[in-house]
């Protein structure tokens, strides 16, 4: 009997490449589900793995931690789930050997999809079934898969981890891929104000049509000035930085008020260094908190929301391309060649 084979795109740590090519169908474990891929985002760290920027654990592997698509077979101790089913993957996974293990968010070094393990960048992937949440008739599939990570990150961030109560006034810095959602969430979220900063003049665009009610150039504005204005000199009980880049996680945290909360969602390699004082830190109670990832049940309330009308996602696919033009996708987001928000494959 021959084994069945798929197309996949390969990533080679050794020469730094990423090529389209037939493997074997990965086999489901007793506990885990094979899935036929629909669609999966690309993402900035997937660039930043194949640029170097971010270590790649394997010798060789197959990126993609953003998926959708339908439950093809499932292993002979999974409960539920069933063949035929539209689902979308959490793509994190606990490490199966620490002594907190057994559920990812436990987990001492938990394990992320599409770097420790096969990813989406292919027609077929394999994950525990724990990792899956229904996606609900009439949602787009790939609108259901950019929820993995682009839309559930930030959300999580600004309502877990930032406590967004309604009625607080909101920052957002950075209005790329997850800022635009960021934006959105916080004004689901009851934001009595929404302030969004880019230098992009696009990015300022899009961040007015997704709900902020102002946005400035942090290049040509005093956007602490504009906050204090715009607050009755109170400042801001929220901030969400993610962009990544240092100074603007130091211009988020002086646009805060009393008790005001700097989540940081964008991540890089710079040092974190804040301008301002530590007496006005600490005579104001901030605070900074670095975020990553999410719980399965924030990807199970974002489908409900979608399913609802709640939050809308029609403009946040920018392009929808075949496996075969992965490297082009991969390029496109690191140029920002027209500013897109997310890029989906379609293996
Ligand atoms: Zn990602
Ligand atoms: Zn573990």
């Amino acid at each position: 009997m021959t084994t069945p084979t798929m197309r996949a795109a390969r990533f080679c740590r050794a020469d730094g490449r990423l090529r389209v090519a037939e493997v074997p169908v990965p086999q489901p474990g007793p506990s885990d589900v094979l899935v036929r891929v629909e669609a999966c985002g690309i993402c900035l760290s997937d660039v930043h793995m194949i640029d170097g920027t971010l270590d790649c654990p394997l010798e060789e592997v197959t990126p993609g931690h953003e998926p959708a698509g339908t439950i093809a077979r499932v292993g002979a101790e999974v409960p539920y789930w069933q063949p035929g089913r539209r689902v979308v993957i959490a793509p994190g996974r606990a490490c199966g050997s620490c002594r907190h293990c057994g559920d990812v968010q436990g987990c001492l070094a938990p394990q992320t999809m599409g770097q420790n393990w096969d990813g989406a960048w292919a027609q077929y992937v394999v994950t525990p079934f724990q990792t899956l949440v229904e996606v609900p008739d009439g949602v787009p599939i790939e609108q259901a898969a950019i929820c993995a990570d682009a839309v559930a990150t930030p959300f999580s961030g600004i309502v877990e981890r930032g406590g967004l109560r309604p009625g607080e006034r909101a920052g957002v810095w950075g209005v790329g891929g997850l800022g635009v959602h960021a934006v959105q969430i916080a004004r689901l979220a009851g934001a009595s104000l929404v302030v969004a900063v880019d230098p992009l003049d696009s990015a300022r665009r899009r961040a007015l049509e997704a709900g902020a009610d102002h946005a400035f150039d942090p290049t040509a504005t005093d956007v602490p000035e504009q906050v204090r204005r715009l607050t009755d000199g109170e400042g801001l009980d929220l901030t969400a930085e993610l962009s990544g880049a240092g100074s603007a996680l130091a211009q988020a945290v002086s646009c805060l008020g009393r008790y005001g909360r700097a989540v940081m969602i964008g991540m890089s390699p710079q040092p974190i260094h804040l301008t301002e004082n530590t007496i006005l830190f600490g005579y104001f109670n901030h605070s900074v908190l670095g975020h990553d990832g999410y719980t399965r049940r924030h990807l199970t309330q974002l489908m409900r929301l979608l399913a609802a009308g709640r939050l809308d996602l029609s403009r946040s696919v920018s392009e929808v391309l075949p496996l075969e033009e992965i490297t082009r996708g991969v390029e496109r987001l690191r140029t920002k060649a027209g500013d897109p928000v997310r890029l989906v494959v379609r293996p």
